[in-house]
């Protein structure tokens, strides 16, 4: 037998032995691979992100019922009618601001809480904000648990940004707009990046690395990518 072909044999095992016993251990292997053959072999290199992708436990963030699947390569519901990011998203967006030990971020839909671990594992500060309740709610009591102190999660429309902590060093958006929110330009400091998915909803979007130096905003586009969409206040 080819070690290739054991190998994958042995990593089906694992997932199919994990489904029924969920040890933390197999979850461990499981997060260990993905990061390897996901976020590593994909060329994400910013130490600090391929850490936090290490140490977040990312089946904490899925309904209980598809936890077996959280370290797939792939994006999963998470209720409501959202879903959870694809991991190698995750970790490219959160390469792509370049986050300092320092920083600031403001995350524009909080979902599973996900993003926002990833990103309370690097920076100094993180500030979320969900427009549906039910899963900023629980998103806020997971992250409480796993003692996420330095993040906050409010509930509403994340159109007009969060102005008491702004000014943000960068801004993650992970629903579609389909155009940039100017209140969340506004919000970002000089020399501060956002990345931002633009496009109609259930299209092909855009990721955009958006830069703001002094009165100049650079914006280039990064990849196509297929985010759900940003939703409005009515
Ligand atoms: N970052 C999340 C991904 C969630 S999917 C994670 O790691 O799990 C995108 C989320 O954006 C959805 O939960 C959706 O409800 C939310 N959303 C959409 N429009 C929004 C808006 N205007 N303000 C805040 N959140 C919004």
């Amino acid at each position: 037998m080819k070690p290739i072909i054991f190998k994958s044999f042995a990593i089906t095992a694992l997932i199919l032995f994990s489904a029924g016993t969920g040890f933390a251990q197999d979850y461990k292997e499981l997060r260990e691979n993905m990061v390897e053959t996901q976020i590593v072999a994909r060329g994400i290199s910013h130490e600090a992100t391929i850490e936090a992708m290490r140490n977040v436990e990312r089946h904490l963030f899925v309904p209980e019922a598809r936890r077996h699947r959280a370290y797939e390569d792939s994006p999963l519901p998470i209720g409501q009618g959202q879903t959870i990011s694809q991991p190698f998203i995750v970790a490219y967006m959160t390469e792509l601001i370049d986050p300092g030990a320092d920083y600031r971020v403001l995350e524009i839909g909080t979902g599973s809480g996900y993003q926002a671990a990833v990103l309370a594992e690097i920076v100094d500060e993180v500030y979320t904000i969900e427009i549906v309740p039910e899963l900023g709610e629980t998103a806020r009591d997971l992250l409480k648990d796993l003692n996420y102190d330095n993040v906050e999660v409010k509930i509403g429309d994340g159109f007009h940004g969060w102005e008491e902590h702004a000014p943000f060093d960068a801004i993650v958006v992970t629903a579609a707009p389909e155009d940039i929110p100017s209140p969340l330009v506004e919000q970002l400091k000089d020399g501060g990046k956002m990345i931002v998915p633009v496009g109609s909803a259930y299209m092909t979007q855009n990721l955009m690395l958006v830069e703001k130096r002094g009165d100049e905003i650079y914006t280039e586009r990064v990849m196509p990518v297929n985010f759900v969409p940003f939703t409005r206040e009515e």
